[in-house]
């Protein structure tokens, strides 16, 4: 089983390669990178003007499955992360029951590979039924094979136990992925608060609320020495705790979403829960910051925090329907159209974020094009457009607030160990 990737542009940060020329997989394993390479026999894969890279991972994915099959399976939401040119996924614990124990961990792991077109990664609770109360069976869950933990979706508001699990988290070398919310600041909110809120007569979520939470983790992060990990990030002073942080050599890393760098609070405008997402929507100037975050290093990875809803709750009034949107099969034209071709970032640090660090951050197999390593790669198409069609998607959810967007940039191929899970159509 030979397959030649002939003629892209090979983009590799783990290597720090960027080369025009082939790429020879054999039995799934990455062979050979050179500039031009012939195997008689070989499957052709013609990748002139497209960009080659080490397999996207997704560190944010709510599966909805177990419990809610009815908006998401582990099989519709592992087509929808090919067709977006994930390789791996991260699936968080939020489902019913809560992937709290290992008889969990291994029905996900074991629907994964019945049925799954991409890697999953389980993500165990942090705490029992996210209850917030009582840590999870974490050392049985990493041995039943989790990745990271999380409470995603709920704050852990009790810091002494935060600090448990932090130091677990340490022990098991596993990181914790932080949802970071000050549940009483935030109580009652429903989007950012601002001039917009109090124009639309919406209730708000102030930026202190991820703040004031970001900053007593990274004091946890410090006092334990636990890889702290920082879900969806979103306002400029967040970005500002994470880089001084850093700074001190604190263990922290942390993620962006799509919306987040995309959109700003403006997009509720209308009322449309579409817009509506946890953490909000926020101002130009969180935008920008995030921007230059981007750019400087100091955000490590792009994740989607792709959430599908069943469209009859979120055709809820906007103070009643659930936050999230999905986003497998939009975030990378979304980076392509608004962070490369806007010249904010080039493609080695987009392969970065989508590919080398998620890797890193989560201790995966992947986020690289080394000979010798498994053949997990995404092939994109710069210059193609991508016009967003919710009713294609391969998702069950439809909930996107990118309907009917045009974007330059396109994924061409999603290979899982050489074999094809995705191929687009188009000449
Ligand atoms: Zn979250």
């Amino acid at each position: 089983m030979r397959v030649l990737i002939k003629s892209g542009t090979i983009v590799d940060p783990s290597e720090h390669l960027e080369l025009k020329g082939d790429l020879l997989i054999e039995d799934g394993i990455i062979r050979e990178i050179a500039p031009e390479i012939s195997v008689p026999g070989a499957q052709i894969l013609d990748a002139r003007g497209c960009i080659v890279a080490p397999g996207f991972i997704d560190l944010h994915v709510h599966l909805r499955e177990p419990g809610r099959e009815d908006v998401e399976t582990i099989e519709t939401g592992t087509h929808a992360a090919a067709a977006g040119g994930f390789t791996a996924i991260c699936a968080m614990p939020n489902t019913q029951p809560v992937n709290d124990n290992r008889a969990v961990t291994r029905f996900i792991l074991e629907r994964a590979r019945e049925v799954g077109t991409v890697r999953v990664y389980p993500i165990g609770a942090i705490t029992q039924g996210l209850n917030g109360e009582a840590l999870a069976e974490i050392g049985e869950m990493r041995e039943a094979g989790i990745v990271a933990i999380s409470d995603d979706g709920q704050p852990v508001m009790n810091a002494q136990l935060m600090r448990r699990a932090m130091e677990y988290a340490r022990q098991l070398d596993i990181p914790v992925v932080d949802h970071c919310e000050d549940k009483h600041l935030s109580a009652g909110g429903v989007m950012n608060e601002g001039l917009w809120s109090l124009r639309l007569g919406l209730k708000g979520i102030p930026a202190a609320a991820e703040e004031v939470h970001i900053a007593r983790d990274i004091i946890l992060a410090e006092l334990t020495g636990a890889h702290v990990h920082l879900a969806h990030v979103s306002t400029a002073f967040s970005i500002e705790l994470v880089r001084q942080a850093k700074r001190r050599g604190v263990r922290v890393s942390c993620e962006v979403t799509p919306h987040h760098f995309t959109l700003t609070e403006e997009a509720v405008r209308d009322y449309d829960t579409n817009a509506k997402m946890n953490p909000p929507l926020r101002t130009e100037r969180d935008v920008r910051a995030i921007h230059e975050a981007l750019a400087d290093g100091t955000i490590d990875a792009i994740a989607t925090d792709h959430a599908p809803h069943h469209p009859d709750e979120k055709a809820l009034e906007f103070e009643r329907a659930p936050f999230g949107i999905v986003g497998l099969e939009t975030a990378v034209s979304l980076a392509m159209d608004r962070l490369v071709h806007q010249g904010i970032i080039g493609w080695m640090r987009l392969v970065e974020l989508f590919s080398t660090n998620p890797a890193r951050i989560a201790n995966l197999p992947g986020g690289t094009l080394r000979p010798g390593t498994v053949a997990d790669i995404t092939i994109l198409d710069p210059t193609h457009p991508f016009i967003v069609r919710a009713e294609q998607f391969r998702s069950k959810g439809r909930n996107t607030p990118f309907e009917g967007w045009r974007l330059t940039g396109a994924v061409r191929a999603t290979l899982v160990a050489g074999r094809m899970v995705y191929h687009a159509h188009f000449p």
